[in-house]
């Protein structure tokens, strides 16, 4: 499958998304720094609509389909902030959508997505079989299939992302982009490779799911198997278009341990006064996995999204908790 893509793409897109969605911020916090010893700049995604930055891509792939194609509806598959964003811009665009989730989805994130408008289809016990029945339904009803990863506009949307972190920041030495299929850490390339050439792109993924680091450094797509706490970032396998990208922009890609992302979701509500869910927090954990190569530099980490739910908010409450206690040292 090739696909064309081009930063022109990410520029159409932010004309799109200028009437419905504001530039997000992007701040510093002393505390962080003082714990990173760099300079880091926090992208808060957390705060768009639907909680993450996904719904960049869902509003521009509406925005750039035809009347006629929208009217007939949309199908795809996912767990979580996918859904949400497609469901989000089905509704702003009067578009019908349908979204499969494994029948192992979480109550909270299926009732997100009814909320939104959308019909939620709950089928299989994994993201495979989501998607088989997704492709079904989209083929009997010639509906639009989405893919999560693999739509050239879910990609452009997303980079509009990354136009304001180095316009805000034409001088970073980082940007860390935590990664499932790629969309993001894949556009992050795509646009500093223009905006910022001398900023490296590293992407982060649980080591409990690495399939898209594996496919990366194998330079092949993979399948691997998705043990991760971390929902964001769940993912089995490697997706052809974020990682065409990746293969040609990425500066690096690490893995860090469940453990070490809900730790870093400890220190940005401490020192960044941000709840953050898990995955947006991945990025941090990367900076934190590795100071000497980080240390005195400036970075941009993206705080991806902010869908924690009420059994992530108790755990990172108690780890807070035995913070206060001295358990864990600041
Ligand atoms: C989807 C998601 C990611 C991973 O993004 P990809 O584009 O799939 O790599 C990270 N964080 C959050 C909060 C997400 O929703």
């Amino acid at each position: 499958m090739e696909h064309e893509l081009t930063y022109a793409d990410v520029l159409a897109a932010r004309d799109l998304l200028a009437g419905h969605l504001p530039v997000t911020p992007m701040w510093s916090y002393p505390a962080l720094d003082a714990v990173t010893g760099a300079t880091v700049y926090v992208k808060h995604e957390n705060v768009q609509p639907v909680g993450a930055f996904k719904v960049r891509g869902g509003l521009t792939l509406l925005a750039t389909m035809a009347p006629a194609q929208r009217a007939r509806g949309l199908v795809t598959y996912s767990t979580g902030n996918h859904a949400q964003s497609l469901a989000h811009a089905c509704a702003e665009f009067g578009a019908p959508c349908t979204v499969v989730m494994p029948a192992t989805a979480s109550m909270e994130k299926v009732r997100a997505v009814r909320a939104l408008g959308a019909t939620a289809v709950l089928h299989g016990a994994d993201m495979a079989a989501a998607q088989e029945r997704a492709e079904q339904l989209a083929a009997d009803d010639d509906r639009h299939l989405v893919s999560p990863a693999d739509t050239p506009a879910l990609l452009a949307g997303v980079g509009t992302a990354y136009l304001e972190i180095f316009e805000a920041r034409p001088d970073l030495d980082a940007v860390v982009v935590p990664v499932g299929s790629g969309t993001g850490a894949a556009a992050a390339c795509l646009v500093a490779a223009k905006l910022a050439p001398d900023c490296r792109v590293v992407a982060v993924q649980s080591s409990a799911a690495p399939a898209a680091h594996d496919s990366w450094r194998a330079g092949a797509c993979v399948r691997r198997p998705d043990r991760t706490a971390v929902e964001g970032l769940a993912t089995g396998r490697g997706f052809t278009l974020p990682q065409q990208l990746m293969r040609a922009g990425l500066a690096d890609f690490r893995l860090v341990s469940d453990t070490q992302i809900f730790e870093a979701q400890r220190l940005l509500a401490s020192h960044a006064h941000t709840l953050a869910e898990a995955a947006g927090a991945a990025a941090l954990a990367a900076v934190l996995a590795d100071p000497d190569g980080f240390v005195g530099q400036r970075i941009a980490v993206v705080c991806t999204g902010g869908n924690a739910s009420a059994a992530e908010i108790a755990a990172l409450a108690d780890r807070a908790a035995d913070a206060v206690a001295g358990h864990v040292q600041d």
